[in-house]
């Protein structure tokens, strides 16, 4: 059966059998609005990304269930990388109304999979027939403490790099797609990646860090982001870069990747001189590695310091729309 067949309100009905009820959702999906329940004293934290196919996605390359997965896993990243809780999410997607409903079945599944998995609720969005491509812009609400939300803005001379698990494996796995592999480790990093909620969580309620960002567009991309929001500037050691086995079987020295690769979803954070050690400590509970990539230094822009401690201009930046 195609959409077309289905028509707009057989999916919404169809999506809305799908979700369970939440105590935080009076009002979920059905009405012109919804209605949440705020948690007292917190803020809302509210994030929104889309996915377009044919720039985000492919679908020689994805299924209907790991994009659903994808799609959702990239707003709640955004929340973790502010330190909030994932609570709620609104879905907006345009599709041709020729797509089959097994498509719409197995996005929907992937995606409510991945909402379970981090105690999310659908709410809402909208639907729409495409003329193009599929595209699909979800909306993320998430809630913190006021004065334990990270932002990008606090990082200050002195204070340590910090990443999460390893990077440029995602971008290593899009290399792998494009020259036919379909499966293995880099290929998932790449179309399932794992938001990394508990540590972007902990690691604002244990006060540890004085700014964070997730890595969507590239370490030196979004460590720049860092620096220019906190008006300072960066040293990144590559010898440091935490490099996955499978990046550097694919990829051997070559650190463009690492360095400017995007969707890791990886956390990247800065962290005053001292407090490196109750990081360490509190990924070691958490079960993520992490590493001390560098430092935040006076002045602006990044440089790169080799294993001979010279120091390097980065060339290529990260991924940039218009770029
Ligand atoms: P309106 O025309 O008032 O915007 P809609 O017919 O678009 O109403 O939506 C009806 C209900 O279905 C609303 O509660 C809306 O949030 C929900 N809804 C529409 N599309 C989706 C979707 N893709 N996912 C989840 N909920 C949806
Ligand atoms: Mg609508």
């Amino acid at each position: 059966m195609k959409l077309a067949e289905l028509g707009e309100f057989g999916l919404i009905d169809r999506i809305a059998q799908q979700v369970a009820a939440a105590p935080s959702v009076p009002l979920g999906i059905g009405d012109d609005a919804a209605a949440l329940l705020p948690t007292p004293e917190n803020l809302t934290l509210i994030t929104c990304d889309m996915l377009l196919e044919g720039v985000h996605f492919d679908l020689n390359f994805c299924d209907p269930h790991s994009l659903g997965r994808k799609s959702l896993a990239v707003n709640i990243s955004d929340l973790a990388a502010m330190g909030a809780v994932p609570r709620h999410c609104l879905l907006g997607i345009a599709l041709p109304a020729a797509v089959p409903v097994e498509f719409m079945d197995g996005f929907m599944t992937g995606m409510l999979e991945m909402a379970g998995s981090f105690g999310v609720t659908l709410v809402g969005g909208d639907t729409c027939a495409s003329k193009g491509g599929i595209a699909i812009s979800i909306t993320a609400l998430g809630e913190q403490r006021p004065e334990r939300v990270l932002k990008r803005s606090g990082a200050k001379a002195g204070d340590l790099v910090y990443v999460s698990g390893t990077v440029g494996d995602a971008a290593a796995g899009l290399k792998e797609l494009r020259s036919g592999r379909r499966e293995g480790f880099l290929v998932s990093r790449q179309l399932d990646p794992t938001p990394r909620v508990a540590a972007g969580v902990a690691v604002a309620e244990a006060g540890l860090a004085s700014a964070m960002i997730d890595v969507s567009d590239g370490v030196l991309s979004d460590l720049g982001h860092i620096c220019e929001m906190s008006k300072v500037a960066a040293r990144v050691e590559l010898a440091r870069l935490p490099l996955s086995d499978e990046y550097r079987a694919l990829c051997g020295d070559d650190l463009s990747l690492a360095l400017s690769g995007g969707e890791d979803y990886e956390l990247l954070f800065c962290v005053p001189q001292g407090r490196g050690e109750a990081v360490e400590e509190l990924f070691g509970r958490l079960g993520l590695a992490v590493t001390r990539v560098g430092a935040i230094v006076e002045g602006s822009g990044i440089e790169l310091v080799a294993a001979d401690g010279s120091l390097h201009q980065p060339g290529a930046r990260g991924f940039d729309h218009f770029g």
